[in-house]
């Protein structure tokens, strides 16, 4: 199986690229800058490859679509991993909406932009699976005010998650949100849960078997209230 990662050279998305080299498969682990991608790589060992690519640029998501057409022909796993701007000092009343935008960029039109430039080799699996990484902050049952850029960008990836899954069902894509949970990261500070922890539930879904569940919104392969 051939799995791409985004935002793969630290935190979750380096421990995702571990866990399934660790179940044997080849990952793509990719990063804003190629020298950052392979060192990652270089971590990891044998079967983990390097690419360039930055979610929010459109020449690299055509570019990695081009070269793992040429390496590999084919993708089976496409984790949306990468995100920015947990704005804990901005509130919705007064958010600086260039900060929001330049959030959209990322959080949400990456994974839009590289779910289309990739579908084409994801059609060509036979067991394709997109993962999208989201957050219970995205969750409009529990939400009240703060961090808008972050939260806007994760309801609207989850509502883009929704969208996807239908509309390719019924070709046996399965499509999911997934919720990492607190975990200790740049991004999450000191106090949450190892990587280890948070990557397991995105690796579940990863790797569900054929005629598992998509279009839902899972931590720890439990479903979350949208
Ligand atoms: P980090 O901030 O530790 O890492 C983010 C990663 O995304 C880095 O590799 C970063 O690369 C990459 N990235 C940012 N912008 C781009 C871009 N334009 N193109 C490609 N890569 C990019 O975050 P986490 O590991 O904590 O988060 C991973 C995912 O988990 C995110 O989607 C996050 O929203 C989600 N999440 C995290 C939680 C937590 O508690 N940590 C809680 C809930 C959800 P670079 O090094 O170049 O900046």
């Amino acid at each position: 199986m051939i799995a791409l990662v985004t935002g793969g050279n630290r935190g979750i998305g380096l421990e995702i690229g571990r866990q399934l080299a660790g179940l044997g498969h080849t990952v793509l682990l990719t990063a804003r800058s190629m020298e950052a991608a392979t060192a990652a790589a270089d971590r990891l060992g044998p079967g983990v490859h390097a690419l360039q690519l930055d979610v929010t640029s459109q020449a690299d998501a055509e570019r990695a679509a081009a070269e793992i057409a040429e390496r590999f022909g084919q993708l089976d796993v496409l984790i949306n991993n990468a995100a920015i701007t947990y704005d804990t000092w901005q509130r919705a009343i007064d958010a600086d909406l260039d900060i929001v935008r330049e959030a959209a960029e990322t959080n949400l039109y990456g994974p839009w932009r590289l779910t289309q430039a990739l579908l084409p080799l994801l059609r060509k699996s036979r067991h394709p699976r997109v993962v999208n990484v989201s957050s219970e902050a995205a969750s409009l049952a529990s939400m009240g005010g703060g961090t808008p850029a972050y939260n806007t960008t994760k309801v609207a990836l989850n509502a883009l998650t929704r969208m996807l899954a239908g509309e390719l069902r019924s070709e046996g894509i399965l499509v999911n949100a997934i919720c990492p949970g607190w975990v200790a990261t740049d991004m999450g500070g000191p106090g949450g849960r190892p990587v280890e922890e948070g990557a397991a539930g995105i690796v579940w879904a990863a790797t569900l078997p054929d005629g598992g569940p998509t279009g839902g919104f899972f931590r720890d392969g439990r479903p979350l209230p949208w």
